[in-house]
């Protein structure tokens, strides 16, 4: 399964919660995003200067362990990449057309045996063309900001709504106007619009197409 949207539409939350119902693995593209970018800048690298990038791809090696475990080179990062900086410097890494091929690469390892809820930007129409069920989850901007908001205050208090919202658009912008595997929606995806839904009711509507489609294909999923 594909699910792909901008920052804050909520893919993490209900991206977990299906894959628990279907007893699928989770799949976290951004955080690998994530990882890479803060190694380019602990390494205080030029996230525009594609040589550098290359050369820190290839020492690098991105996985994602148990318990969403975000390794990087086999350290776990998960509590370092959440940052609205890192996201911002993901942003930008993830413009370059060969760490895109580099990570779409591992992610296709890593989803090829199937079983997967993938969650990203372009997992249904470039990783996953075929993925059997598409979702592309949005909201409103401000609905958006509001939700990275709660996530980030803890951590960083001074932190305020306007940032987080011009935060959120800035990184929209960039990821949908980028030439390489742009955020859109695939043909195939349903739109899911989580404004003024839970996250238990989107839950609950990507798993009706989840049997919808297994209905269609004669199986029975959940
Ligand atoms: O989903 P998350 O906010 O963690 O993603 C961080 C950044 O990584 C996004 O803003 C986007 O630029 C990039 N990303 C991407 N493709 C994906 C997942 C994330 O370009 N499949």
């Amino acid at each position: 399964m594909a699910i792909d949207g901008p920052a804050g539409a909520g893919k993490s939350t209900v991206a977990k919660a299906v894959a628990k119902r279907l007893g699928y693995r989770y799949m976290d593209t951004g955080a690998m995003y994530r990882a890479l970018a803060w190694k380019v800048m602990r390494r205080g690298a030029d996230p525009s200067d594609e040589g550098a990038l290359e050369g820190i791809l290839e020492t690098t090696v991105v996985d994602l362990g148990a318990d969403e475990a975000v390794l990087l080179d086999g350290t776990d990062v998960s509590g370092e990449i959440r940052t609205a900086e890192v996201g911002q410097m993901a942003s930008r890494v993830s413009g370059i057309g060969i760490v895109r091929r580099r990570m779409a690469d591992l992610q296709r390892s890593m989803g090829r045996s199937g079983g997967v809820v993938a969650e990203g930007r372009d997992m249904g129409t470039v990783v996953f063309p075929e993925a059997e069920v598409k979702i592309y989850l949005d909201a409103s901007p401000e609905t958006r900001a509001q939700r990275r908001f709660r996530e980030l205050a803890a951590r960083d208090p001074a932190l305020t709504l306007e940032q987080t919202l011009a935060d959120v658009m800035r990184r929209d912008r960039r990821d949908k106007e980028r030439a390489v595997a742009p955020l859109r929606k695939a043909d195939d995806a349903v739109l899911i619009d989580s404004t003024r839904l839970s996250a238990a009711a989107v839950v609950a509507k990507i798993l009706e197409e989840v049997d919808a489609k297994s209905n269609e294909n004669g199986r029975i999923v959940s």
